[in-house]
């Protein structure tokens, strides 16, 4: 599913419940979210996510007094920010590295340093890293990991979002619109 969509699932559930407060979406039990979830098809693994859901919002309650930005605060080190993304359900350490790297990058929250954000390489990233020529044409997600620590590795996935929207925008999987590209002169060109 698009990012955007899977991103707005926590909007879409406010607009739903008619509320964001932590304790409201507390008092929704598991049964009512995968309602919720599979009424409004706001996932294609509706069960799934609503447990996931569900299960987030009991451990921001439990663990961060209800108030997720404790997870962040405090200029913490990249480490810790991924470290404790990945301990919700369903994490894993694409989605904790993407989350920290949207935090720093996007909200400008200060870590005290960025070293542990690698980039959070999908289908465009690899697709843009290889015909760029940044790695080997037949390179894996591995690969394009350690090739953006060693590009940058004061923050390895400081070119994840730039090479995401590059490849959503110019460099399609059937198309190269190379002349619009932002890069153009910049990329080998490897198709
Ligand atoms: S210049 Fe062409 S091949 Fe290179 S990233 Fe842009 S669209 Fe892709």
């Amino acid at each position: 599913m698009k990012a955007e969509r899977a991103w707005s699932i926590p909007y879409r559930i406010k607009s739903i419940i008619g509320s964001f407060d932590i304790d409201d979406l507390a008092s929704v039990s598991l049964d009512s979210y995968k309602e919720i979830f599979n009424n409004n098809t706001l996932h294609r693994f509706n069960d799934t996510m609503a447990s996931v859901f569900y299960e987030a919002v009991h451990d921001i309650k439990a663990k961060y007094n209800g108030d997720a930005s404790r997870i962040w605060s405090n200029n913490s080190s990249s480490a810790k920010v991924a470290y404790d993304f990945l301990q919700f359900k369903g994490s894993g350490k694409k989605i904790a590295t993407m989350a920290a790297n949207i935090l720093a990058r996007q909200f400008k929250v200060p870590f005290s340093d960025y070293y542990s954000i690698d980039i959070s390489p999908d289908v465009h990233i690899l697709r843009v890293m290889r015909r760029t020529g940044l790695v080997s044409y037949d390179a894996d997600l591995d690969s394009v990991i350690y090739r953006a620590r060693e590009l940058n590795p004061e923050f390895p996935g400081i070119i994840d979002f730039s090479c995401w929207e590059i490849g959503r925008t110019w460099c399609r999987p059937n198309h190269s619109n190379c002349e619009e590209c932002i890069i153009c002169n910049d990329c080998k060109k490897i198709l």
